[in-house]
């Protein structure tokens, strides 16, 4: 919008023009998406398209400055607006012009813009910012891991308020470019494609583009000394992997495990139907966390994961996320089965297929390890509630849920309904409901009762007649041989 300086009278008849309706319609957006799990993520009354992040960091100092550029469609009259964000801000511009601000809550940075936001209209909001994120706490709680070598933002269900403003919850997703400015020899990655690096006066600027819908906590950036390694698959997708040059011991186990991607990859786009987004790849800095994330293109993986080994099965985690989680995202946290239950099966049909143990032998051994009164049976990992959203019920009952369904249905039908998913919500958002919904219309056959026995009711489904003799005895059912792989990986989500 271009504002022309205008005399008094005329600017005040040009208003009355452009709004109409009483001011009392225009009403402020709410401080959160509408998430019962997480009430403060991400804010109503707009949707966000595309944030693009220009960024200095200096790895010396943790001091990080920024300026984001945040296009967004209103979708209310809109008097003010939140952003959910932690650090410093210097100035807010809303359509070009200099807005009111003002940090309220643990993230919440409130913006009234100078004249009032019609619905349905788009906005570009710019932030500036500087700071350093290891500074910024919540709750006790951080997403910014400081390194030796400098710094990186990767957690779940939050990280972005650690690096830049949005509207953070996996509802409102966006594409992105980052450009960050770092020392020479010092290298910065992110989401998706470098699509160009360039060097001037002791510093070098990295430009990445994720140009697919992605999630906040699914954006990344990880600054420090890194060992970047490319390559293209078979259908010509960049591969990008990062490894710190401080891995110490663990370099070659991640190397082994990581390098594997181009490879996986290509295995899940057989099970889950063609890879959705620009590059593929994964990286590893030298942090002290033990966890992985399936940050998009591009997962986060501690060095710790590969302590005693490579460790493959946490890459089919992660890759399987991209379809599984980000391709298509939760509709609230409490369907995080959507995401977990479908990447610890990923792991179960990878050791199906090398040999090590089907899923149905992980499944019984899973239902053996357990007994009735086992606390693991009261979680419902079709809502396992915010302090429960990452216990391992998500995860390995998550994927009995999913045996469950395969032997109903039968291996064709489960097969498609696998494949099919991702591409009937690719790019979007779903809920556990839609995915019961979709089995049931894909196979024909009503599948409530299965899904509430496995996904809701907290007590130990009742095996199968004829599985009932077999798994009484935990100790009649044999550990397969992919078991202690998979159980390492365990630690995968989490805030630590
Ligand atoms: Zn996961």
């Amino acid at each position: 919008m271009h504002r022309r300086i205008l005399a008094p009278s005329v600017l005040a008849a040009s208003l009355l023009l452009a709004i109409p309706a009483s001011a009392t319609d225009f009403t402020p957006g709410a401080p959160g998406i509408g998430d019962p799990y997480y009430p403060s993520s991400g804010n109503g009354g707009y949707d966000v398209s595309h944030y693009d992040l220009r960024l200095k960091y200096q790895p010396a100092t943790d001091l990080l400055e920024g300026t984001a550029t945040i296009l967004a469609t209103t979708t209310q009259n809109l008097s003010r607006f939140n952003l959910d964000f932690g650090l410093a801000v210097s100035e807010v511009r809303v359509n070009g012009t200099k807005a009111k601000y003002v940090k309220t809550g643990t993230q919440e940075l409130e913006i009234t813009p100078a004249a009032p936001l019609a619905k349905g209209k788009s906005v570009s909001v710019v932030v500036k910012y500087a700071g350093k994120p290891s500074e910024l706490s919540i709750d006790g709680y951080t997403a910014w891991h400081r390194t030796p070598d400098g710094g990186v933002a990767a957690q779940e269900p939050d990280s972005a308020v650690w690096w830049f403003p949005s509207n953070d919850h996996p509802l409102d997703k966006a594409t992105y470019d980052v450009s960050v400015l770092v020392p020479d020899g010092t290298q910065a990655i992110s989401n998706g494609t470098l699509q160009s690096q360039s060097s001037k006066l002791g510093w070098t600027r990295y430009n990445w583009r994720s140009n697919k819908p992605q999630a906040s906590y699914l954006a990344t950036l990880a600054i420090g000394k890194f060992d970047i390694t490319t390559d293209t698959t078979a259908n010509g997708l960049p591969v990008i992997n990062a490894y710190s040059k401080d891995l110490g011991d663990n370099d070659g186990a991640a190397r082994a495990s990581i390098e594997r991607t181009k490879e996986v990859a290509e295995w899940l786009s057989d099970v889950f139907g063609p890879y959705p987004f620009n590059s593929v790849g994964g990286y590893v800095p030298n942090v002290t966390t033990g966890f992985a994330l399936e940050t998009q293109t591009r997962p986060y993986y501690s060095p710790r994961q590969f302590a005693n080994g490579a460790n493959v099965s946490v890459v089919v985690h992660e890759l399987a996320h991209q379809w599984y989680g980000d391709s298509v995202s939760v509709n609230g946290w409490k369907d995080i089965w959507n995401n977990e239950g479908f990447a610890r099966y990923a792991q179960w049909l990878w050791s199906e297929k090398e040999g090590e143990g089907t899923a149905q032998e992980l499944a019984d051994y899973v239902y053996a390890q357990h007994p009735a009164d086992d606390p693991f049976w009261k979680v419902k990992p079709g809502d396992p509630g915010p302090d429960n959203q990452f216990d391992l019920a998500v995860y390995d009952r998550g994927g009995l849920a999913l045996q469950a369904l395969r032997n109903a249905v039968g291996d064709e039908t489960f097969f498609t309904i696998l494949k099919g998913w991702p591409a009937a919500h690719q790019y979007g958002n779903a809920k556990v409901g839609d995915f019961v919904q979709y089995a049931e219309k894909v196979s024909g056959k009503p599948l409530a009762g299965l899904f509430d026995t496995w996904l809701y009711q907290p007590v130990k489904p009742a095996a199968p007649a004829a599985k009932k003799a077999k798994l009484t005895a935990g100790s009649a059912v044999a550990q397969p041989k992919s078991w202690k792989k998979i159980a390492a990986t365990n630690e995968i989500h989490g805030h630590r």
